[in-house]
């Protein structure tokens, strides 16, 4: 019989064909590229990974006068980690990441102000809440606005950059090598070239990153990005005939969002119909539901080829988590008409180096992304603009004092605090929550 084990010489190897040692070995030993070439007076940045980080990098540095060019792997469009899902004919929508998020920092205030304007976002007025196992439900009202999408958050992404004139996005486009030679980056797709560029940003994270940086010559780079740390969570999305059973404690309104406590497959459960269509009265009701991090963990196979058997498992695993959750008897949840089961290999940082953006100036490349602040959609948008700048004051100083404007290649990781699904920073919520869950009280 085969022995599948991995071992010495048998190495466990990665989807990529490459063992994760050997990954982490070619990185540490790669030598440093060093740029001397003049900057010249248009200088043009490519920019990996159209989630929320890389967008907002884009439209910073259209505001700081340089071009762009975005590559994103996204089949449907831009956004990452800010996903919807719209499964036609009905049609039902599910955002199968990002729920909502909130803002405590006035640059992304203005951000989202002008998404306002222009109507891509607006507030959720739904019930939040915590969940406890049984049935209770805690209504916890809005410190702070919580915003959504208007029609999901992946509409949201791919119009970020609709009104830019000196952003080019490449889609769908995953990045597989990164050369430099004759002073500038050469990037290239499974052998075939996608253009020369001055500077580099990563904007994604995880196994594609740690191999893309692996022998691209920026060890420093490579190193702090190894230095994270991910969470897997699972992404149920059902959809009902008729409204759940859902407990009216406490409040008259039944919820449409709610942090679950004590149920080990569930961290997570919204109605995504009411909070996207709230005067839509009729047609299904579409359930996101998220696993906790331990459940994802527990339960981990390669993302991009679920064994139908764990798909199933998983299936069952949460929807009696949400009657669990519910405290409804086993076996009476209404059967979805529809289900889709995701895993979030690479869901949420659980270690930040606190940094806003890394920048190598003797590689010319940089990164952002959620995880150097924390875990949310504010973080990483919050990234990209100190990217972009950080590199704009770089390309605009000419390039000749390249030790001013190294930027968090040295600091220490510290473990990420919040919910299983991210962040909600300027929420009294997030930080009332963990002193509460012992004491919360439910009218029944
Ligand atoms: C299940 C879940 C629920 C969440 N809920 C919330 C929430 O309610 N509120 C909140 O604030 N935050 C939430 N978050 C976190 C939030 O979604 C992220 O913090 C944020 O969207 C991250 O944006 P990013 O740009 O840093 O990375 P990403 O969104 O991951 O973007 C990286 C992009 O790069 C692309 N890419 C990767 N490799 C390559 C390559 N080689 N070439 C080209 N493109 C590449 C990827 O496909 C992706 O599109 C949630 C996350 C998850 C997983």
């Amino acid at each position: 019989m085969q022995n599948n084990k991995p071992n010495r010489k048998n190495p466990r190897k990665s989807s990529y064909g490459t063992s994760r040692r050997s990954i982490l070995k070619k990185s540490l030993k790669q030598e440093q590229v060093v740029f001397s070439t003049p900057i010249p007076d248009d200088p043009i940045v490519a920019i990996i990974g159209g989630g929320m980080s890389g967008l907002i990098c884009a439209l910073n540095l259209e505001k700081r006068g340089i071009r762009s060019t975005v590559f994103d792997t996204g089949i449907h469009g831009l956004g990452g980690r800010l996903g919807t899902r719209v499964i036609d004919p009905q049609p039902l929508v599910f955002d199968h990441a990002a729920q909502y998020f909130t803002v405590s920092d006035s640059r992304f205030a203005e951000l989202v102000d002008e998404w306002m304007e222009k109507g891509l976002v607006r507030e959720w007025q739904g019930v939040i809440g915590e969940l406890e196992a049984g049935g209770c439900f805690l209504p916890v009202p809005p410190s702070s606005p919580r915003y959504i999408g208007t029609n999901g958050m992946r509409p949201l992404a791919d119009s970020i950059l609709s009104q830019t004139h000196m952003v080019n996005i490449v889609r769908p486009c995953w990045i597989s090598r990164l050369d430099a030679f004759n002073g500038m980056w050469h990037l290239s797709e499974n052998g075939k070239s996608r253009g020369q560029f001055d500077a580099i940003v990563i904007a994604h994270n995880g196994k594609c990153a740690n191999r893309l940086l692996a022998t691209s010559g920026l060890p420093l780079i490579a190193r702090r990005m190894k230095s994270l740390e991910l969470s897997s969570i699972w992404a149920l999305l059902a959809a009902f005939e008729d409204p759940l059973p859902i407990p009216s404690t406490v409040t008259t309104n039944p919820f449409e969002g709610a942090f679950v406590k004590g149920v080990d497959a569930l961290s997570w459960m919204a109605n995504n119909t009411q909070k996207l269509f709230p005067s839509q009265s009729v047609g299904p009701h579409c359930w996101t539901f998220f696993s906790t991090a331990a459940y994802g963990k527990k339960n981990k196979v390669p993302q991009e080829n679920v064994p139908n058997a764990t798909a199933e498992k998983v299936t069952t695993g949460m929807l009696e988590g949400v009657e669990i959750a519910l405290g409804l008897p086993k076996g009476s949840l209404p059967r979805p008409i529809y289900t889709r089961v995701q895993l979030w290999g690479a869901a949420l940082p659980t270690n930040t180096p606190g940094v806003p953006c890394i920048f190598d100036p003797q590689g010319r490349a940089g990164i952002c992304g959620d995880w150097l602040l924390g875990s949310s959609v504010e973080a990483s948008a919050l990234s990209g603009m100190s990217l972009a700048n950080h590199i704009a004051d770089y390309l605009q100083s000419g390039g000749t004092r390249p030790d001013e404007f190294t930027a968090g290649l040295n600091n220490e990781f510290q473990p990420v605090t919040g919910y299983d699904i991210g962040q909600f920073p300027g929420s009294e919520f997030t930080e009332s929550t963990e002193q509460t869950t012992d004491t919360l009280t439910c009218e029944v």
